[in-house]
This record gives structure tokens, sequence and C-alpha cells, in this order.
């Protein structure tokens, strides 16, 4: 039971055709309360992810996220580049040289990841932003890890919590990045970012199924 760096990689690849898939959408979310460019934004930075880790065969874990963390930031400008480049850099040093990881490993990971979302952006629960879907998985593992679940349980437990936040979003009234210039207008639109980081979780929960 783990993820190994070929599950990384799958993890990628899902991640690319996701936010492809999801471009409209994304686009059209933040065309309500931002400047409609997060769904290219995704799209190009997860495509050229991907182009990369085609080209260079990382050996261990580490290698790969920190291929991924240079990528977005090089390629998706905005808010949302740094701060998913970020969590990729962060989750990257958590697992230098491993080659598999597994349930705590995965947990401590994510909670680098987004320890670093958080300490970049400085927002925090309830400001309206990706954080609102990312925390709420991150409690999810930590539950899960204390109750004994695999990776399987532990991703699909943290995808349902991730979905619950994003959806949370669509009542709040932002309090970081470009939607807080709205003030009480971004109220009722569901927070662009909030959504891919949901798509982020749960593309890992369908990835790593059967890790
Ligand atoms: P930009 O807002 O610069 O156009 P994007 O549209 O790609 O960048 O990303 C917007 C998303 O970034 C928002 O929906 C929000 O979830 C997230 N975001 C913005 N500022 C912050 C922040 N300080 N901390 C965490 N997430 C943020
Ligand atoms: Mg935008």
């Amino acid at each position: 039971m783990a993820v190994d760096r070929d599950a990384v990689i799958a993890w990628f690849a899902e991640l690319q055709r996701v936010y492809a898939a999801n471009r409209d959408r994304l686009t059209e979310l933040d065309s309500a309360i931002g400047d409609a460019d997060h769904g290219s934004n995704m799209d190009r930075g997860f495509s050229a992810v991907k182009t990369e880790l085609d080209k260079n065969v990382s050996a261990s874990i580490g290698a790969i996220l920190k291929t991924a963390a240079a990528t977005l930031i090089r390629t998706v400008g905005g808010a949302s580049g740094p701060l998913y480049g970020t969590f990729f850099l962060r989750a990257a040093a958590v697992c230098p040289d491993r080659t598999e990881l597994d349930a705590a490993d995965l947990a401590a990971m994510f909670r680098a990841g987004i320890e670093g979302v958080v300490q970049r952006g400085k927002a925090g629960p309830q400001d309206k932003t990706m954080l609102d879907a990312l925390l709420p998985a991150l409690d999810s593992m930590a539950s899960s890890l204390a109750a004994g679940a695999g990776i399987d349980l532990m991703f699909a437990n943290a995808a349902a919590a991730a979905e619950r936040g994003m959806q949370a979003t669509i009542p709040m009234q932002a309090r970081k990045g470009r939607a807080s210039y709205l003030g009480p207008r971004s109220v009722g639109h569901q927070d662009p970012g909030a959504t891919s980081s949901y798509l982020l979780i749960r593309a890992a929960s369908e990835v790593w199924k059967t890790a």
C-alpha cells in the first residue's frame, strides 16, 4: 500500500487532463469574481508540467514535485501560480530522495504544501480562497491517519472534505486576492481557486484508489 514515482507521474497526467476538461468551468467562475483567467492559468501550467515530466525521467518523487513547482511558477501568472508552486516545492522538501510514500508520508507532504500556501498567501479559513478547500482536506487527512485509514480511504475522505469546503465558499465574502476588491459583491459565487484545489485532491483520490 504505497504511492511510488509512477503513481505520482500518473497524478500529474490526470491533473493535466482534469484542468483541460475544466478549463471553461474555472474561467467562468473566475469571470464572476476575478479576471477570467483561472481556467487558462491551470490548463497552461499543468500542460507544461506534463511536458516537462515527459522530457525528464526524474528518479525521486521529490525531484518530480520540484519540477512541477518550478514549471508552475514559470508558466502560471497571477496569484495561483506562486501559490501552487509553493505547494509543490514544500511538498518536495518532505520527500527529497523517496521512491515510495505511505499514508503518513502523503499526509505529511500535503501538510507541508498547504502550510506553504498559508505562509505565502497569508490567507486563512473563510477568506474565500483555495485554502477553504485545502484546509478541510488537511484536517480530514489527519483524522483518517489517526483512525488507521489507508491511502485510498484517506484521499476519498479528503476529496469529500475539499468538495464541501469548495461549496462553502459560495456564501463567503472574499477577504484575500482579486475577489476581495468586489467586497460584498463577491458573495454568492464559488471560489475558482477552491474549485481547482478540490480537483487537485479529487485527482489524487482517483489515481491512488488502488495504491
Ligand atoms: P489571479 O487572481 O491573480 O487572476 P488566478 O485567477 O489564477 O489568479 O487565481 C485566483 C484564485 O487564487 C482565487 O480564486 C483564490 O482561490 C486564490 N487566491 C488568491 N489570493 C490568495 C491568497 N492570498 N491565498 C490563497 N489563495 C489565494
Ligand atoms: Mg484570475
